[in-house]
């Protein structure tokens, strides 16, 4: 979208049958689900790709500000979390006396944060001395090098519960609470700022208006277009060839493919220098998630998001990250949209989406064995520790997906279904470059480059990569607005 409108010949060549990738719609039946995302967070960025275009988003997606953002279940109480500050530390008041006026210290502090490190997350970092930049330099007092995001959230919630409800987030990341670098209290801090938003319809047709918006400024968009490899002249991309057999000759090559899957698949090992097949294992790559879409006969009234915290959650997450099932402890999130938007499922029905965090595919796991046992386990916990009570009888249509299933139907390495993870020794300069450091003429997006997985910041990643492929061009560009100007 971006690309083409600033004026250069687009063509997208997708393998699937529909865009969007992990944030396509799935359908079944009369019943409509988001494959992946369902929290939309820093929507004043989509605003600004729009805007950019001499478009408001508004004129392509309807959103919907949630809140109660979304419900947390622990095993001894529930608690909603709002955007609203007042309504939030009166709910964190009545569950955990005497904390309430930490939320003030962890706004205020975290917005500090936030300034001096959002800048950081717009800009590349394909050379050594990008690492020296001024406004790297300005938020390195703000990055908690060497401590977790529990750690620092430590700084302002006694208990663990609470600390819990600020750092569950990192599921985004795929990574534990007391492994993810302690500088992504960013992503809690947004959503308390910023807020969660809906769109009308499902988070998908964010996908479908960036695709709208293509076509109007004259992307040719190709689906069931499979990729068989990168074209290239020497250690220059200068092309596709389809699965097709037909051959595209380019001045950019874009890879939009998930990283891992890339590497192994689109190049020959002998081309690659750093990022081998081979050698990609020693990467760390993020958790994978077992998913469930039910459509159902029957609506709840329930919040839009739910989580369902495991009652040991430090125990279930090193299972996962040790490539552990543990069924005894699953944690899960339940999406009921139908809270918020009709739109989905028939009047009187709904689409029930599920998500269980578990092992990526390096865990050997046998899922045509674990894929029945973690479906009992959660309409157990649907039955037991929720207000949905016995789904069973209600479902008239179903999908389950596995880690396998990432890998091999949705083209995720590993499974790993939030890309390589977020630690300190793989991002920024030590990520797989936006200007793809294997390759000339040849670009990155999506969650394997910087700034990394999640929707707001794969959208920075197309901006910074496509504003590489102007500058190469010397073709002007817009400049991203400062955050305060593209918050007002
Ligand atoms: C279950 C789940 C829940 C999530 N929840 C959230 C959330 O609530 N909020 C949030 O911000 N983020 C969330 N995320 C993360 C977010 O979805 C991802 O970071 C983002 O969608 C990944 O985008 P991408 O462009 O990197 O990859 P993808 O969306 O996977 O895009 C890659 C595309 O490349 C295509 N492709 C691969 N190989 C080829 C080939 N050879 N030829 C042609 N095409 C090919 C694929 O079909 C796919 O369409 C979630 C992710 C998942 C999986």
């Amino acid at each position: 979208m971006l690309l083409a409108q600033r004026g250069f010949r687009v063509q997208v060549f997708e393998k699937q049958d529909v865009i969007g990738g992990r944030n396509a719609e799935v359908r079944l039946g009369d019943y409509r689900f988001d494959l992946g995302p369902t929290f939309l967070m820093m929507k004043f960025l989509l605003d600004e790709l729009f805007a950019e275009g001499g478009r408001r988003s508004t004129d392509y997606l309807q959103f919907k500000q949630l809140d109660p953002m979304y419900e947390l279940r622990f095993h001894d109480r529930s608690m909603l979390v709002h955007s609203d500050p007042q309504a939030m530390k009166a709910e964190i008041e009545r569950n955990f006396p005497g904390e309430g006026a930490s939320l003030d210290r962890f706004l205020a502090r975290e917005s500090q944060r936030f300034e001096k490190l959002y800048p950081c997350l717009q800009k590349p970092y394909g050379t050594l001395a990008s690492m020296i930049s001024p406004t790297l330099l300005a938020a390195v007092p703000h990055i908690a090098a060497g401590r977790s995001l529990y750690d620092v959230l430590g700084d302002y919630f006694r208990s663990e519960e609470l600390r819990l409800a600020f750092t569950f987030q990192s599921k985004y990341l795929g990574m534990s609470p007391w492994d993810c670098p302690g500088l992504f209290t960013m992503i809690p801090y947004t959503e308390h700022a910023h807020g969660i938003y809906h769109v009308m319809g499902g988070l998908s047709r964010i996908s479908e208006a960036f695709a709208q918006v293509a076509r109007e400024e004259g992307a040719e968009i190709h689906t069931s277009a499979p990729v068989k490899r990168v074209l290239l002249d020497g250690r220059r991309a200068c092309g596709l060839e389809l699965e097709s057999g037909e051959k595209i000759h380019c001045d950019h090559v874009v890879l939009n493919a998930d990283f891992g899957h890339a590497m192994s698949t689109l190049f020959d090992e002998k081309d690659l220098q750093r990022y081998k097949p081979s050698s990609l294992r020693k990467l760390r790559f993020s958790c994978s998630t077992f998913m469930m879409y039910l459509g159902l006969d029957h609506t709840y009234d329930t919040e839009h998001h739910m989580i369902v915290f495991s009652r040991n959650y430090k125990k279930n997450i090193h299972a996962i990250t040790n490539g552990k099932a543990d069924l005894d402890d699953v944690s899960m999130y339940v999406r009921n949209a139908q809270k918020s938007d009709p739109y989905g499922a028939p009047p009187g029905h709904s689409a029930l989406y599920i998500l269980v965090p578990v092992a990526n595919n390096t865990s050997g796991l046998p899922w045509h064995e674990y894929k029945e046992r973690y479906r009992a386990k959660v309409l157990q916990l649907l039955r037991e520790s929720t207000p949905y009570g016995d789904v069973t009888p209600h479902i008239r249509q179903e999908l389950v997906i596995t880690p396998e299933d990432w890998e091999k139907r949705q083209s995720v390495f590993l499974g790993a279904t939030f890309n390589m993870a977020h630690s300190w020794n793989q991002m920024l300069y030590l990520r797989p470059h936006n200007q793809f450091e294997e390759f000339e003429n040849c670009y990155l997006v999506g969650g394997g480059t910087h700034p990394g997985s999640g929707l707001p910041t794969i959208f920075e990643s197309a901006r910074i990569s496509a504003n590489l492929i102007c500058e190469k061009c010397a073709i002007p560009f817009p400049v991203a607005k400062p955050l305060e100007l593209a918050l007002a």
